[in-house]
């Protein structure tokens, strides 16, 4: 079908705009190109915008155009569905002879045009292809980008009375403007400052500073860096990452529940100018080192809270290999998130009890496990407090120290004490309760199976991805499994889910029956209670979550899960212990997700994709 696109009066634009955000939207999520959150979003950002626009002129952008320029989605892709639904016709490229006649036709028109004009069109990527030859001072334009506001301004602009806008795919675009158009020299001899809008970028090696300070002063991006800090603790994000995009453009993202969000897009300045900042207002970091990777520290009181920041620098390559681009990302250390009660924690029924009585135990080691991010040491805080008395002596040696444990001696690492020497003196140090960060080979498993074995309570983390398989791994590392049946009191693997938005959730008992039938659950364990999914809310950013919860599988040792260990000749059986430990009442991880699926408390999509089926 194809509606004839002719005359759009200008007011129009607005009902486009409009139109655009709900079918295209609809369009977009069925055919599966964005998520439902996405949507969610780029729709709140649009509505945004428009509020803040209101009376004072400023721009509006249509949902697709946020799509592509906040969401880097693909301009074609997008822009694709764009003029599928709006029925733009597709500028084609015909045979030979006729592409040369619109070529010469697009170079005349764009020759009429003055400076101002031609700039316009050049940064908008609008293409006056030719005027119609049945309508008289009808102007043929294509745009990559059919919906701009401007396009209306350069057809009147170039005389026409009325005017059609194509869609040009934007790689037929860069085809058509770099290899006919404007050939190379052509390009070469146009490309002034006063034509395009460039700034040039100094040659690798050779960073102005004097240009940095300038860009830092110009921009404030000092008041931008330390309003981030601000921002992200306030926001409750655990990281704030700053990413060079190009070299005018850099990213400010905070990781909230898990996953990243845009926060702030600085454009029109240096990357470099934004990272000068943070090296500068951090301690421990050297502004002019550009080629390795550097950890820094940063203290600030907000809202009456002390706050400590760990600042890690990584060079990156940029688009060009000119570029000298940076990566930060800044953890956010607010003590106040710590968790020290363990009822918080999500840890309940036979979990709760297995953990507490390993902790009440005045000796063996107590192992969480888990890929980085999934709370571990959030857990041992809370374990630690849990039995933190002054007539105790707990030493942590952790690299590097998250947040400071009350009560605990936390020994600092530097690079006269390194984490393997801490571990290697903390016998000396006659401890009753130990931390060690991580089993990170056979040394320190050997002092942390020590420490357990000789009268310590001693807690310590490992990265695999259920708990039956830390056995085999220190098994494999060389620890005897009459040494590892006896020193072990639990081992708790642990993931974080999010956890539903309690404003907004709702209510799928009809289509939970779905679910317990294709997972083969049974389904008296399940019709007492209500199952919710995600839905989306002002109070949740629309993404339907509002903060995690854990979830675990712990694997306690009793008497007969330390004989089956103890038994164990060349090889341990894992599914022996897993099938022993569910006698006891352990649950898997997507198991005890389930839980809290049945508690209301998270959905079956979220416990499906972050757990798997054992
Ligand atoms: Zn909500």
């Amino acid at each position: 079908m194809i509606r004839n696109k002719t005359d759009i009066p200008v007011s129009k634009q607005f009902d486009i705009d409009k139109d655009i955000s709900n079918k295209l939207g609809d369009i977009l999520l069925r055919k599966g190109i964005i998520d439902a959150r996405t949507l969610a979003m780029a729709v709140l950002a649009k509505n945004n915008e428009n509020l803040q626009s209101n009376g004072n002129g400023q721009p509006k952008r249509n949902l697709a155009q946020i799509l592509v320029q906040d969401f880097k989605y693909d301009h074609d892709t997008i822009f694709r569905e764009v003029a599928n639904l709006y029925a733009f016709k597709t500028l084609e490229i015909e045979s030979d002879e006729k592409e040369n006649e619109k070529i010469s036709s697009i170079k005349k028109l764009i020759n009429s045009a003055d400076a101002e004009l031609k700039k316009l069109m050049i940064s908008y990527k609008v293409i006056p292809v030719k005027f119609d030859d049945k309508i008289k001072d009808k102007l043929i334009l294509a745009a990559i980008d059919p919906t701009l506001r401007e396009i209306p301004k350069i057809a009147y602009s170039l005389n026409a009375k009325s005017y059609e806008v194509y869609y040009l795919p934007s790689i037929k675009y860069d085809q058509l403007i770099a290899d006919s158009v404007l050939p190379a020299n052509e390009y070469l001899k146009n490309f002034t400052e006063e034509n395009y809008d460039y700034r040039e970028v100094k040659e690798e090696g050779n960073i102005d500073e004097g240009l940095l300070e300038v860009e830092i002063n110009k921009s404030a991006l000092i008041n931008l860096f330390e309003g981030a800090l601000v921002e992200g603790v306030r926001r409750g994000a655990s990281d704030l990452h700053i990413i060079p995009i190009s070299s005018h453009e850099t990213d400010l993202s905070f990781r909230i529940d898990g996953r990243l969000n845009l926060w702030h897009r600085q454009e029109g300045t240096l990357p470099e100018a934004m990272i000068a900042v943070v090296k500068d207002r951090s301690r421990g970091l050297d502004r002019f080192e550009r080629e390795q990777g550097q950890d820094g520290f940063i203290q600030r009181e907000i809202d009456g809270h002390v706050i400590r920041f760990r600042v890690s620098i990584l060079p990156i390559a940029g688009s060009e290999i000119r570029n000298r681009f940076e990566s930060v990302v800044i953890r956010i250390l607010d003590d106040r998130k710590v968790i020290t009660d363990l009822d918080e924690l999500g840890l309940t029924g036979y979990a709760r009890e297995a953990f507490q009585k390993a902790i009440s135990k005045p000796q063996g080691m107590v192992i969480m496990t888990g890929p980085t991010g999934c709370g571990k040491s959030t857990t041992i805080i809370a374990a630690l407090s849990n039995i933190m008395d002054p007539s105790l002596n707990v030493l942590t040696v952790e690299d590097p120290i998250e947040y400071v444990i009350k009560g605990a001696r936390q020994i600092k690492l530097s690079h006269k004490m390194n984490f393997d020497s801490a571990i290697r003196s903390i016998l000396r140090h006659d401890p009753d309760v130990v931390l060690v960060g991580e089993i990170r080979d056979r040394e320190t498993a050997d002092i942390a199976i020590k420490l357990a074995n000789t009268g310590h309570l001693t807690f310590t983390t490992l990265h695999t991805n259920d708990a039956p398989s830390v056995v085999s791994r220190l098994y494999k590392m060389g620890i005897e499994p009459f040494l590892l049946a006896y020193a072990i009191n639990v081992i708790v693997a642990q993931r974080l889910v999010r956890k539903l938005c309690q404003k907004c959730k709702r209510n799928i008992n009809g289509l939970g029956a779905g679910y317990i039938s294709r997972l083969k659950l049974n389904p008296d364990d399940w019709h007492n209670h209500d199952i919710y999914e995600p839905v989306g809310c002002e109070k949740c950013g629309y993404t339907g979550f509002n903060g995690r919860l854990a979830i675990h599988e712990t694997l306690y040792f009793t008497k007969e899960i330390s004989q089956l260990i103890f038994d164990a000749g060349e090889k341990i059986d894992e599914e022996g212990l897993r099938v022993a430990a569910k006698k006891d009442g352990m649950l898997s991880l997507r198991e005890s997700g389930f839980e809290k699926v049945k508690m209301g408390l998270t959905s079956f999509e979220e416990i499906l994709s972050n757990t798997t089926d054992n």
